[in-house]
């Protein structure tokens, strides 16, 4: 069995189909080359590999070398209770897996949003793992498959270390997960996005056609993270990772945000 992935956001669908509802929402486009189609079996065929990269203390970044579709990176995290993979990628082929085995494999996955859906359900299987996504982005599941487990409410206790938090900015059931180890880190994926200078961060309903997100909404996601505690935090991209004083930059980003909304 052959499973389609779109080339412009990754995703992968359990039949073949004419458009991506990925790419036909707001929050994604349609490339102005059409909507076209590939296989993992084409991409590996088409010479792409992985990309491992340390990027903080126990968390490796995994992305696709030469870069493909929107060009995220997922994260493994070490941790006391196992193996963590946030986010993921649409491509995987033996190598990566025999890596990523070497790191210890991957006891569960967890996702921030639909755009990352990517091909999880391969990485579920080639680890067997559970993925995780918020039960209230069910409809953009691509490929539906047992591995697939929906969480609900406002958090989720993931592991003593890890807590699964939905911000409920970009998708309604958008996850950000916060890891207490040491200074505490938060992963964010682009739901809260990391700006180039990483002094600063954006929350934003479409990131690719510049639409913001709803300020009471914004504001909502400040308060459901107000309790977490972290120094670091890791946004999509390979680049973006804020090394201290995370915390701060939210806060201030946040502040600045309802600031212009208000028009001061
Ligand atoms: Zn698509
Ligand atoms: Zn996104």
């Amino acid at each position: 069995m052959t499973y389609p992935i779109c080339r412009g956001c990754g995703t992968q669908y359990a039949e073949s189909r004419t458009d991506c509802p990925v790419c036909l929402d707001e929050r994604q486009y349609v490339p102005r080359s059409g909507q076209r189609w590939t296989s993992l079996k084409e991409l590996q065929a088409e010479g792409h590999g992985g990309r491992f990269e340390e990027q903080g203390p126990g968390v490796t970044g995994i992305g696709v070398s030469p870069e493909f579709s929107i060009g995220q990176r997922a994260l493994l995290l070490r941790t006391s209770a196992g193996n963590v993979l946030w986010d993921c990628v649409p491509y995987l082929d033996d190598e990566m897996v025999r890596r990523v085995e070497e790191l210890g494999g991957i006891d569960h996955i967890a996702i921030s949003h639909p755009h990352f859906y990517s091909a999880m359900v391969e990485w579920a299987h080639a680890f067997d793992a559970p993925v995780h996504l918020h039960e209230a982005d069910r409809e953009w599941v691509g490929r539906p498959d047992p591995a697939v487990r929906f969480w609900s409410g406002r958090s989720m206790q993931l592991t003593d270390e890890l807590t699964l938090i939905n911000p409920g900015v970009h998708f309604p059931g958008s996850a950000v997960l916060h890891w207490s180890a040491g200074d505490g880190a938060l992963f964010t994926g682009d739901v809260i996005n990391v700006g180039p200078d990483l002094r600063w961060v954006s929350i934003m309903y479409s990131f690719p056609n510049h639409v913001p997100e709803q300020p009471q909404k914004v504001r909502l996601a400040a308060d459901v993270l107000a309790g977490f505690r972290f120094d670091r935090l890791y946004g999509a991209w390979w680049d973006r990772v804020i090394t201290t004083g995370a915390e701060e930059v939210l806060s201030r980003s946040v502040e600045r945000y309802l600031r212009f909304e208000r028009g001061e």
